[in-house]
């Protein structure tokens, strides 16, 4: 039944935003902080219950809606290719009756009754697309926002089987699942285990982060493994069917996942998901559902796509795994802003292929709308390998011995007081001081998206947090060697890779740095804003609220919280005190490629703005005009160009389409 069908117009429209709001709160806290708050089978009951308000009332629709883009997952540091056929992705279903609907509306599209489909695991992993022109492996790109993806050939050469050369011509995409054996994510694990890291969270985080590496010989260690199951843009291959491609896959040499099965109608794809929903266990590798896809590619071409989906494929996910247990206490943890989080321990219970102590309560309202209380009988879901939720309390098992639970007046680390700012739902210590504040601070400050000091751990930081030699970022550089050597499990050899580490990391890019700050609310994005606009550290701890403000993309919020971070005495001195040990420096100020040269932009790219790249030019010495004349080097040529385009070949002037502007700067930002 649809929700939304029922509504009128301005309780729809209520509904709407509240979901963008949701959905964008919770996509960035997945895709910027890599933290799932919620079950992606509730992730998307959202998504679908704003698209069915939007399709109901088309006004609703506006363009920064999360129904208007997929995710990305798109960084700085690898080339970028485009996609030569856009990578869509598969719509979920949840069940049979969706899987009957999904047959229906196929067989009004075909005009057919009869119709094979092809069924394949949904791997747990990170998808990718082979690029092959003449012959040859020319890209490795990840899926990115489906039109464009970061090139990661050189990883992708460390996976022994993959074919670098093939007998057919022309351009072939062929696509894959990216992914990590149990087997071997466990050993990578125990490693990490004994050298007191902190562990990767399940094998698609670590398959997704191994293929980001900037080492080839790292990623080689890691052991990843794919399995291709699909076309894009096929020029010199005859071939008609799924079914008849993975053979031709198979012989070609591409690795193929055994278990996949032509099946002859939505009955027989039925039995197949439940077969595997039965036995996935036993695999060595996670799958969290099944994909269908018509067989014949003739049907698929009529079946079309729509935007974002193709018609003629789609992915039917396992439920979530669901158990009772008892829910023993609620403990508090205290991260490196002050916000208190409530957590709930559990009776260890088994569930999905894992042990589950502990499950994430979010923050206090979520415990009062759900009424949870200590010594509650939960239920509680797992999944695929996101945190456990607990769904409801069971109160018909309640026997009195229950209690409320109330945010703790103070903090339960330092014992501060604690404070609730009227707009937030969050609780925070408020004690700059407070021991926990300066662990997650320092965790942070050397973590990959910091300092990225690789031989220290979360575990000693901790440790040094305690034994108070660690209290600020600048300590980690006046660390007393002779003395680490004594503590327990340290020795000699990880006391010299600690000292190599913490060298390396004195040369430091300046939003890499400011990022490293842990400044509230700036993050990843804000920091690289400001490493854009200003030129230096300096320039930013002199700079005021309005100053921010200037910067597209900063809001007042974020401005205050920057001016108020630089003017705080103590953050100044600190700053200050950092800027004398490391070397900070600004991107890309010296590479001159584009020289003198003069760029003229026509129609629209699709990986950035007129303006963006406009500015790339310039970072690179080069200048931009708006039209065409003898001065003219090179005309870049997007999406529906005008008529800038005929008369640049008139003059004889270069012209570049988005793919190679893109390598070309691109290119440009290995060699820094
Ligand atoms: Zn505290």
């Amino acid at each position: 039944m649809k929700k939304g069908a029922f509504m009128d117009f301005e309780s729809a429209k209520k509904r709407a935003k509240n979901l963008r709001e949701k959905i964008n709160y919770y996509n960035k806290r997945y895709y910027v902080d890599g933290v799932s708050e919620i079950s992606d089978y509730q992730f998307d009951r959202m998504m679908k219950e704003l698209k069915e308000l939007e399709e109901k009332y088309p006004e609703l629709i506006v363009s920064d809606s999360p129904t208007q883009r997929v995710g990305s997952d798109l960084t700085e540091e690898f080339p970028k290719v485009s996609h030569y056929e856009s990578m869509l992705s598969i719509d979920n279903t949840y069940n049979y009756n969706d899987l009957i609907e999904f047959d229906d509306r196929l067989k009004r599209l075909l005009n057919k009754k009869d119709f094979e489909y092809v069924c394949e695991h949904k791997i747990d992993g990170v998808s990718i697309n082979l690029i092959y022109e003449n012959h040859e492996l020319t890209h490795a790109a990840t899926r990115g926002d489906g039109e464009i993806g970061d090139d990661v050939l050189s990883n992708i050469k460390t996976i022994p089987y993959i074919p670098l050369k093939i007998d057919t011509g022309g351009v072939l995409e062929v696509r894959g699942e990216v992914y990590i054996d149990l087997r071997d994510f466990e050993k990578i694990n125990q490693k990490k285990r004994k050298e007191g890291e902190e562990e990767y969270a399940n094998p698609r985080n670590l398959t997704a982060g191994t293929l980001k590496l900037q080492d080839p010989r790292k990623v080689a260690e890691r052991k990843l493994n794919v399995f291709f199951y699909a076309a894009g843009r096929m020029d010199e291959l005859d071939i008609n069917t799924q079914n008849e491609f993975m053979i031709w896959l198979k012989e070609t040499g591409f690795r193929i996942n055994p278990h996949y099965q032509k099946v002859k109608n939505i009955e027989e794809v039925w039995s197949y998901c439940r077969e595997w929903e039965d036995k996935k266990d036993e695999l060595n590798y996670l799958i969290d559902g099944i994909v269908i896809k018509l067989n014949r590619f003739s049907y698929q071409k009529q079946a079309g796509s729509t935007m974002k989906n193709p018609r003629w494929s789609i992915a039917y996910k396992f439920p979530a795994e669901r158990a009772v247990t008892k829910l023993q206490n609620i403990k508090i943890q205290v991260g490196r802003t002050g916000v208190l989080t409530p957590v709930a321990e559990l009776k260890p219970v088994s569930l999905a292929g894992t042990t589950v102590k502990r499950a994430t309560l979010h923050n206090i309202d979520e415990i009062k709308r759900k009424d949870i209380r200590i010594n509650d009988r939960v239920l509680i879901e797992k999944s695929g390998e996101i945190i456990p939720q607990v769904v409801r309390v069971i109160k018909e098992k309640r026997d009195g011995s229950e209690m409320v639970f109330n945010m703790p007046e103070n903090c339960p680390v330092c014992d501060s007081k604690v404070v609730n700012i009227d707009d937030e739902v969050a609780y925070r210590c408020t004690n700059f001081q407070c021991p926990a504040q300066i662990k997650g601070r320092i965790r942070y400050f050397v973590s990959k998206d910091g300092l990225d000091i690789e031989n220290l751990g979360e575990k000693w930081v901790d440790k040094f947090v305690e034994e108070g030699i660690l209290r600020k970022y600048s300590d980690i550089f006046t660390l007393d060697y002779d003395k680490l050597i004594k503590f327990e499990k340290m020795g000699e050899k990880s006391v010299d890779n600690l000292k190599k580490s913490i060298q390396k990391s004195k040369k430091i890019e300046l939003a890499r740095f400011i990022n490293a700050l842990g400044i509230p609310y700036v993050g990843k994005k804000g920091a690289r804003l400001l490493a854009e606009n200003f030129n230096s550290i300096d320039e930013i701890i002199e700079a005021e609220e309005k100053d921010f403000m200037e910067i597209e993309g900063i809001g007042k919020k974020i401005a205050e919280s920057i001016a108020g971070f630089v003017k705080n005495s103590q953050n100044r001195k600190e700053i200050e005190n950092l800027r004398s040990i490391l070397t900070i420096k600004k991107e890309n100020t010296k590479n001159k490629k584009f020289e003198g040269i003069q760029f003229v932009f026509t129609g629209s790219l699709k990986s950035m703005s007129r303006k963006k790249a406009q500015q790339k030019v310039e970072n690179l010495g080069g200048y931009s005009t708006t039209s065409i004349s003898g001065n003219t080097d090179v005309l870049v040529v997007g999406e529906n160009p005008g008529s800038k385009y005929t008369k640049a070949k008139e003059k004889d002037v270069n012209i570049w389409n988005e793919k190679k502007f893109l390598e070309e700067i691109n290119s440009n930002m290995e060699e820094k």
